[in-house]
């Protein structure tokens, strides 16, 4: 059989996502993944007894509303275990400092000179009010939202540092509003999704706006709603795989070559193995690289796309022959001076990630691309020396993971594409189709975004 309700291509957590809700909707599913496995960005392998996943995660806004927890709800055979992801902690030179969620932890955190702390804290603090009362501040940068020349240069990298964790990007292209977000003082905007309709957060803008005002004044902790998988990233993949029908087809190793239209409807797709044709084609690989697949996209939409903006990430795990008494925490740290990272020892989630009595910790890097790789490399693992000056007597294994975490940073003058496309029964989903949250979160956004349009296109039943 070669003809489909729809066609999904690409196997990562979108695709997959896809597949899951067109087929529990009653829909079959042709999905066309290039490579052998499925899961992609998402997945946990071995490394010598080690457990890794394909880079350090913490998986966000799982509360409530969240989009991840409304596709779990309504789509999922059974939820994978999920545990509090813990703590954000700063790393100095004389060990951890919590990340602070109030103003008045800013203002008191000492890692940064009192000068500084005064400065952002009036700064920040006039930027969310003015975004209280309506102002735009998606355009506004990190870097323009301060007066970035007065500060120091451990200021200047630990804003740095937390825009590249945020966007991708540096504090110049990171806009200040995806930095409140990230500190979980401002809601990411869900009115315009179903997720509202079942959700028990009914409040106008307004309202929404002055409680995450309050939140930062009134020194209230921020609930971070962050979790890891319990038996690693892996489960969510096992979960949503579980929970696929048969009404699913997978075809792994089968990379799409063409998106066949005709007069500007989508009609199907063409692999080595010949071609396929559905109603409606879901698309998760890269967006930009569209043009290669169709190749009468109107201009102006490939002007759009070629303006999508990636970053590229290492990851470098180590695993210790001891328990090692810097990594005895649950959650993630920061180092923000010079080469900066994210850790996160994800054996103390579930031990059994590293042979007994090791420990299994993932460092994230941010890639120069002007850099060479090897060079990159060498620089992170040393950084990693330097910051930990013991380590490097209980290294038992290391491995490298070079990836591009998202399709699309969101880059104050970057592109996010939508679900909808110049092409009719074309859609797009992944983290290129949607720019909030990040990560898995915003893949599932976007899947959430296609069943709205999906339904108000009579395409999918309300
Ligand atoms: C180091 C790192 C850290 C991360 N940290 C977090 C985090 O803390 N929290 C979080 O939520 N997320 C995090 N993420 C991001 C998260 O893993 C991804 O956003 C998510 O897995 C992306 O899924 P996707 O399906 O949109 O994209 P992908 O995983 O890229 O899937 C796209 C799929 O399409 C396939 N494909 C491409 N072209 C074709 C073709 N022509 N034919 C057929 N198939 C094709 C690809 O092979 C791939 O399998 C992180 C990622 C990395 C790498």
């Amino acid at each position: 059989m070669n003809s489909y309700d729809s066609i999904v291509v690409g196997g990562g957590v979108s695709g997959l996502l896809s597949a899951l809700v067109l087929s529990k909707s009653g829909k079959n599913v042709l999905l066309l993944e290039k490579n052998r496995n499925l899961g992609n960005n998402c997945n946990s392998y071995l490394v010598n007894g080690y457990r890794v996943d394909t880079g350090p995660h913490a998986i966000t806004q799982l509360h409530n509303g969240g989009p991840l927890r409304y596709l779990m709800e309504n789509y999922f055979d059974y939820v994978p275990a999920l545990i509090d992801y813990g703590d954000y902690f700063i790393r100095e030179e004389e060990g951890l400092k919590e990340v602070p969620t109030t103003l008045k932890g800013y203002l008191t955190m000492d890692v940064l000179p009192r000068k500084d702390r005064l400065i952002i804290a009036q700064s920040l603090t006039k930027m969310l009010l003015s975004w209280e009362f309506g102002a735009d501040i998606s355009n506004v940068s990190v870097y323009q939202s301060l007066p970035w020349n007065t500060l120091s240069s451990d200021t200047k990298e630990f804003m740095d540092t937390f825009s590249y964790f945020l966007s991708g990007k540096s504090a110049k292209e990171t806009s200040v509003q995806r930095m409140f977000v990230g500190g979980g003082f401002i809601e990411e905007d869900i009115d315009k999704d179903i997720i509202r309709e079942n959700s028990e957060h009914q409040h106008s803008d307004k309202f929404k706006r002055l409680s995450y005002v309050s939140r930062l004044l009134n020194n209230n902790k921020v609930n971070y709603n962050q979790y890891y998988p319990r038996n690693g990233l892996k489960a969510v993949l096992n979960s949503i795989l579980y929970s696929l029908p048969e009404t699913v087809e997978i075809k792994t190793n089968t990379a799409v070559e063409k998106i066949v239209t005709e007069n500007d409807i989508a009609k199907g797709v063409l692999t080595k193995e010949g071609p396929y044709f559905a109603d409606i084609i879901v698309y998760s690989a890269f967006a930009k690289d569209l043009p290669k697949y169709i190749t009468d996209l109107p201009a102006p939409y490939i002007s759009d796309l070629n303006r999508i903006k990636q970053s590229k990430s290492l990851t470098i795990w180590l695993g210790l022959d001891e328990a090692f008494e810097e990594f005895n925490y649950i959650g993630g740290e920061v180092w923000f001076k010079k080469k900066s990272f994210w850790a996160m020892p994800i054996s103390n989630y579930n031990k059994s990630f590293a042979p007994k009595g090791k420990k299994l910790v993932g460092f994230m890097f941010s890639i120069d691309e002007n850099s060479s790789l090897e060079s990159e490399k060498l620089e992170a693992y040393n950084t990693i020396l330097r910051v930990y000056p013991s380590i490097n007597k209980h290294i038992d294994m290391v491995h490298y993971q070079i990836t591009i975490p998202e399709k699309a940073s969101v880059a104050i003058d970057g592109f996010i594409a939508d679900t909808v496309t110049p092409i009719k029964n074309l859609y797009l989903v992944g983290t290129d189709a949607d720019d909030r949250s990040m990560g898995i979160t915003r893949a599932a956004y976007s899947i959430v975004k296609l069943i709205t349009v999906l339904r108000k296109e009579k395409i999918l039943d309300s």
